[in-house]
């Protein structure tokens, strides 16, 4: 993806300037700061401790003093699963990293939330280019062009399913196009989101099959396959007790957290017409 950032001279300089304006913001706060899953504090002039924010009160935490220990870290989730989303709210637990000088402490934070300082400063600067979902379908190829295809009403619901903060801590700043707002709750984190990510796009891929299927293949009480195959896969799951939940970027598979996100905003509704609609949080 192209870069985000309004800038004449793009570079080091603002990657040094966001470097020092993200340690002086840590430091200022005497409790530290919560950036994603992170609770960052200076716990003396220069030297930072970073943990779990849940870890904030736990004394025995394994503790790292290279910065580039953080990419081992923000790599897998607790049971040991790979984190194709860094912003996921599943950040492993039990570890602190202690850095010293905010060049360690921006290379930890850019393992933990990659890009995520430089856009920070960019936002709190007004120089963050937004990228909306239609100009990023336009440059998507291959197997995503067909995201071009993806309606508002599916963008929307992608969206809520995808990027809330119950899945996905950024604050989503994009919309569906320059006239079209997203309507969701677009998170309250510090961490924006400019421009629809990979993990998005593959989900508004899947999407995209689902409206295509919808207009060909209802049966008589109108349920597309790919419906019913969610349905079957959540009976089973619910009979046997044994729920093998998919990945977090496996849309393909039913039992897949967003895709089944999704479902509860389009297929509950049909479902149960007369029940009151679900928050989708
Ligand atoms: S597009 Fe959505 S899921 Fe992806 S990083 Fe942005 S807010 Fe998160």
């Amino acid at each position: 993806m192209s870069s985000t950032i309004q800038e004449d001279h793009p570079g080091v300089a603002d990657a040094a300037a966001a470097r020092e304006a993200f340690a002086a913001w840590v430091e200022a706060a005497e409790e530290g700061r919560v950036f994603g899953q992170v609770r960052v504090k200076a716990v003396e002039p220069g030297i930072y401790s970073l943990r779990h924010v849940e870890d904030a009160g736990n004394s025995d935490l394994r503790l790292h003093e290279d910065p580039r220990e953080a990419r081992e870290i923000s790599k897998t989730t607790e049971g040991g699963e790979y984190r194709p989303l860094k912003s996921s709210p599943n950040l492993r637990r039990g570890w602190e990293l202690r850095v010293s000088g905010a060049v360690d402490l921006v290379v930890a934070m850019n393992y933990l939330y990659p890009a995520g300082v430089v856009h920070w400063h960019a936002h709190r600067e007004g120089r963050l280019e937004v990228t909306s979902y239609r100009e990023n379908a336009a440059r998507q190829s291959g197997i995503y062009k067909r995201v071009q295809r993806l309606s508002d009403e599916g963008v929307q619901d992608t969206a809520r399913a995808c990027c809330e903060d119950a899945v996905c801590l950024k604050q989503t700043l994009w919309d569906v196009d320059e006239e079209t707002p997203l309507v969701m709750d677009r998170g309250e984190g510090d961490i924006p989101c400019p421009e629809p990510c990979s993990v998005f796009v593959s989900l508004a891929r899947r999407v995209r099959l689902f409206e295509r299927e919808k207009k060909r293949d209802l049966d008589a009480i109108g349920l597309s396959p790919s419906e019913k195959e969610d349905l079957a896969a959540l009976v089973e799951a619910a009979a046997t007790g044994h729920v093998d939940f998919a990945r977090e970027a496996e849309f393909e598979k039913p039992l897949n957290e967003r895709r089944m996100r999704y479902r509860r905003l389009t297929l509950a509704p049909k479902l149960r017409p007369e029940a009151q609609p679900v928050s989708s949080a």
